[in-house]
């Protein structure tokens, strides 16, 4: 499909970057279940390999099923292009490698799904890199944690577990301060509720394994760039803006412009740390998105109800749920995601840590797993699971303390949703 932009989000989701099979005809798109691919001869080789014509190598690096994917979701983000890989985590590591150098630090809210603390706090300590975690709804703390080896800023624009919508638009501004661009996790919203490129993000994080696939079939993730950042303006992102040794001293800004991240991302992520996402789980997520709006107007439908049902039983003290007029938020859901807050949030239980586990044990329709965003109604107790590995101050600020639990409504039939929470809670006691 050309010419994208004129088809709304509907269309798009189902059309953009597949067209027909040229080899075949075939209406979906195959699944090029194949590593490698035919050089047409040696110069037509050696041209691929300089970068200087863009097709297809190995499938490490490129591979035409993943870039129908690929031009998909950085079409319904509105990002110029993207890279796919492995995992949500191997998306925010493949996010970061481009910017960071050892030494560097990234400004992180505290409010993350809890692999994403320990991934900031812990692992990226290995590549010599830091995080400086801060509550994002305190913005001069934001801007005091940024220094001048500050490569980026962190944040969820709907925080898993605890619905919290980070306000994008004074974060970007801070960024652009600055000089370094804003990252932002969009895997809770997805692009239909939430398009944070248009609110000042620079690059979009997916774990396409929880909203986007939709339906718990798919490890993936994903990078969008939004195409808009310069990499030359300043000497802080040198991986972009200064010659690649690995291919003869080229410039990737220089060289390819509003697509150098997404270059950068193919030609050295890919290339080098190999999180590459297999053809098979592409398709899958591809299934997936064609659906992705009509899964989320009844994802939000069903949580809304349910959220404003919790909210009124005598056995629950708070819900999260960001989208009920009681939340903090609610003024933060019109602006940056006015189709709803999506389906995930936390209850906090008055009977305690006890009461938590008998309740979650008690579900019959719901599954206790560690997903969310599938069709399926989900529940997990994160301080004993997700967040196991977070302290008791960490616990506090990412909403997952002992006496809550964390709920991904599904599409099913809500009456059926929330007879199944009475009859837990009744017993949870
Ligand atoms: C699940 C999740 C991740 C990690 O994604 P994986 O695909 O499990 O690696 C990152 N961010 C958020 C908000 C998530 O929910």
């Amino acid at each position: 499909m050309t010419d994208a932009p004129k088809y709304g989000f509907e269309t798009l989701q189902i059309h953009a970057g597949a067209r027909p099979d040229p080899a075949t005809g075939a209406r979906q798109t195959p699944i090029y279940q194949t590593t490698a691919y035919v050089f047409r001869d040696a110069e037509h080789a050696a041209a691929l390999f300089n970068l200087q014509e863009v097709g297809y190598i190995y499938s490490r690096l490129t591979n035409p099923t993943v870039a129908v994917l690929q031009e998909r979701v950085a079409t319904l983000e509105g990002g110029a292009g993207a890279v796919c890989c492995a995992s949500g985590h191997a998306a925010q590591i493949m996010a970061l490698f481009p910017l960071m150098q050892p030494g560097c630090n990234v400004v992180v809210s505290t409010r993350l799904y809890g692999g994403s603390v320990t991934q900031f706090s812990q692992t990226i300590k290995r590549f010599g890199w830091e995080a400086h975690f801060v509550d994002v709804d305190d913005t001069d703390a934001v801007a005091a944690a940024v220094d001048d080896k500050t490569r980026a800023i962190f944040c969820e624009s709907i925080a898993n577990p605890g619905g919290h919508i980070a306000d994008l638009r004074a974060l970007a501004d801070i960024a652009d301060d600055a000089g370094i661009p804003l990252i932002v996790d969009n895997t809770t919203a997805s692009p239909y509720l939430c398009r944070p490129i248009e609110h000042g993000a620079t690059l979009v994080v997916h774990s396409m394994t929880k909203y986007l696939t939709g339906n718990g079939t798919v490890t993936g993730g994903c990078v969008v760039d939004s195409g808009k950042f310069d990499w030359s303006a300043s000497d802080k992102f040198p991986s972009l803006s200064q010659p690649e040794e690995a291919y003869h001293g080229l410039k990737f800004h220089e060289t390819f412009g509003p697509l150098a991240f997404t270059f950068h991302g193919i030609a050295i992520g890919l290339r080098d740390l190999g999180m590459t996402l297999n053809p098979q789980a592409a398709h899958y997520t591809l299934m997936g998105i064609e659906t992705l709006s009509l899964r989320m107007e009844r994802h939000v439908e069903n949580a809304k109800r349910v959220a404003e049902w919790l909210e009124q039983h005598d056995r629950v003290s708070a819900v999260t749920y960001a989208g009920l007029k009681s939340s903090p938020y609610y003024d933060r859901v019109a602006k940056y995601c006015p189709k709803g807050a999506s389906g995930l949030f936390t209850v906090q239980l008055k009977g305690g840590y006890d009461a938590c586990v008998k309740f979650v044990d008690s579900l019959e329709l719901f599954s206790h797993v560690a997903n969310l965003g599938d069709t399926r109604s989900l529940v997990i107790h994160s301080a004993s699971t997700t967040h196991r590995q977070l302290s008791a101050e960490q616990l506090k600020a990412a909403d997952a303390g002992p006496d809550v639990v964390r709920i991904s409504i599904g599409t099913e039939n809500a009456d059926d949703i929330i007879a199944d929470l009475d009859q837990a809670l009744n017993k949870a006691g």
